[in-house]
C-alpha cells in the first residue's frame, strides 16, 4: 500500500510576514512559528492531530498565535528554556516597538539539543543555534521528514538574521551557522522565518556567513 505522502504546507503571518509552517505527516501535524492567527491556522490544519506547536525562538512574531492555537487544538507548546521568558511577552510591546496577538503560555516542553519531535512518520531533532536569540533552535528533519529543517531567524538566503536585539550575539550566531553548515546535509531544505527557502548546497556556495 502506498503510503500517504507528507505535507508541509507555509501561513504568512503578523504584519512581518513570518511564515509560519505545518508539517502533516499520517494524521499528525507539526506547527512551527504561529506567529499570529493561531485560530486561523489551527482552522486551516483539518482533521490533523496537532501533536506539537514549536518555536525557532521566542520572538513575538513566531509565538504570537500559540496560545490561540493551543487553545483551538488543545496541542501541547514547545520551545527552548532559553526563549521561553521573551515568548511570555509576545502579546507585550517589544523593544521595537511592536506587539503580536497574545503572549506564549509556559511551554509544556522546552527543547534542549538532540531533543525529537515525532509527527507521523517524521523526526525533527533540536539543533541548538543561538546567536539570533539566547535560545534559538534548528528543526531538523529525519524519517519522512528526511532533507527539510526549519531554521527560524538563524540563517536567509545570502545572510543570517540580526543580532542587534536583546540577546543577540554575532559570534554566537556565527558558531551557529558554522554548526549548521557542518551538520546539516547540503540537499536539506532550509525553511526561513521570513521569505523564501533556500537549499544548505546553495548557502554553502553563496552565504558568506557559512564560509
Ligand atoms: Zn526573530
Amino acid at each position: 500500500m502506498a503510503e500517504k505522502r507528507d505535507e508541509l504546507r507555509r501561513f504568512v503571518v503578523t504584519p512581518l510576514a513570518t511564515n509560519c509552517y505545518a508539517y502533516l505527516s499520517a494524521g499528525e501535524c507539526l506547527v512551527v512559528d504561529p506567529g499570529g492567527s493561531g485560530a486561523e491556522v489551527a482552522a486551516r490544519l483539518g482533521e490533523a492531530r496537532v501533536a506539537c506547536v514549536a518555536a525557532t525562538h521566542g520572538h513575538g512574531d513566531h509565538v504570537g498565535g500559540v496560545a490561540a492555537l493551543c487553545r483551538a487544538t488543545g496541542a501541547p507548546f514547545a520551545i527552548h528554556a532559553a526563549d521561553a521568558e521573551l515568548a511570555r511577552h509576545a502579546g507585550e510591546m517589544s523593544e521595537v516597538g511592536r506587539s503580536y496577538d497574545d503572549n506564549a503560555p509556559a511551554p509544556d516542553r522546552t527543547l534542549a539539543e538532540g531533543d525529537v519531535l515525532r509527527v507521523g512518520t517524521a523526526t525533527f531533532t533540536v539543533m541548538e543555534t543561538p546567536g539570533h536569540t539566547p535560545g534559538g533552535v534548528t528543526l531538523v528533519g529525519g524519517g519522512s521528514a528526511e532533507g527539510v529543517a526549519f531554521v527560524g531567524d538563524t540563517l536567509f538566503p545570502g545572510s543570517h538574521g540580526r543580532t542587534d536585539l536583546k540577546g543577540g550575539d554575532e559570534a554566537t550566531i556565527m558558531a551557529s551557522l558554522a554548526r549548521m553548515a557542518a551538520e546539516i546535509a547540503p540537499e536539506t531544505t532550509l525553511f526561513c522565518g521570513h521569505g523564501p527557502a533556500t537549499t544548505m548546497a546553495r548557502e554553502l556556495a553563496t552565504n558568506p556567513f557559512l564560509r
